[in-house]
């Protein structure tokens, strides 16, 4: 399929709800920038950087990483040549004030165009996160029961060790749920009274999902 997108848009729903997995699915199929804080933050980590190590020391004390320095990077990777006006973000933003501080650091000609909002009901959301298995080589993503490797523990795509994240523990996943229902879903107001927000039902197969999506965010 040979689409192009122009849209500038946020990707919005609770962890598992498959916005990541879409955004990099859309990005791929209609030229679209994907734009996803957690790994560019990984990414940072891992290469030293300035940014990198600031944004360490947050995480490794538990806290979150503020909200000035994601925007700057956000900021410097929208103004990238292959981002010029058609872009998804992922993971960001994640509270009311992030969702303002974007708004202001966005000029008129690159505001958001959709915020897609990916609803999928709390106990799917909850088999989802528990069966995830993630690539420690590729970051592919895969579920013990909806989409498992072929050989048990190891990457279909690149034959990397398949592992579960800290953050996918039952545990874990019910603090997450937690934090996304007192902190997200306040976004869905703010980007409703902007007349921005689309709603996509994705407690479907990613397939249907996918289309509708593209359909979405003409
Ligand atoms: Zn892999």
């Amino acid at each position: 399929m040979a689409t192009t997108l122009t849209a500038r848009c946020v990707f919005l729903g609770a962890p598992g709800a498959g916005k990541g997995t879409q955004a990099k699915k859309v990005a791929e199929a209609a030229a679209l920038a994907h734009i996803s804080t957690g790994d560019m933050l990984r990414g940072q980590v891992s290469a030293g950087t300035e940014l990198g190590r600031q944004a360490k020391g947050y995480m490794d004390a538990g806290k979150l990483v503020p909200d000035d320095l994601i925007i700057s990077m956000v900021k410097a990777r929208i103004s990238e040549p292959d981002a010029k006006s058609a872009w998804i973000l992922d993971g960001f933003p994640r509270t009311l004030p992030q969702a303002e501080a974007l708004d202001r650091n966005l000029s008129a000609n690159s505001a958001l165009s959709h915020v897609i909002y990916f609803a999928v009901p709390e106990s799917v959301l909850f088999g989802r996160l528990t069966g995830r298995l993630t690539c420690s080589k590729c970051g592919a993503i895969w579920h013990l029961q909806n989409n498992p490797p072929k050989a048990a523990g190891v990457c279909d795509l690149c034959g990397g060790g398949l592992v579960q994240r800290s953050d996918d523990l039952p545990e874990k996943i019910t603090k997450r749920l937690e934090e996304y229902r007192t902190l997200t879903a306040p976004l869905l107001a703010y980007y409703r009274e902007k007349n921005l927000l689309r709603e996509i039902d994705a407690n479907r197969a990613p397939t249907v999902v996918f289309q509708e999506l593209l359909k979405l965010m003409q």
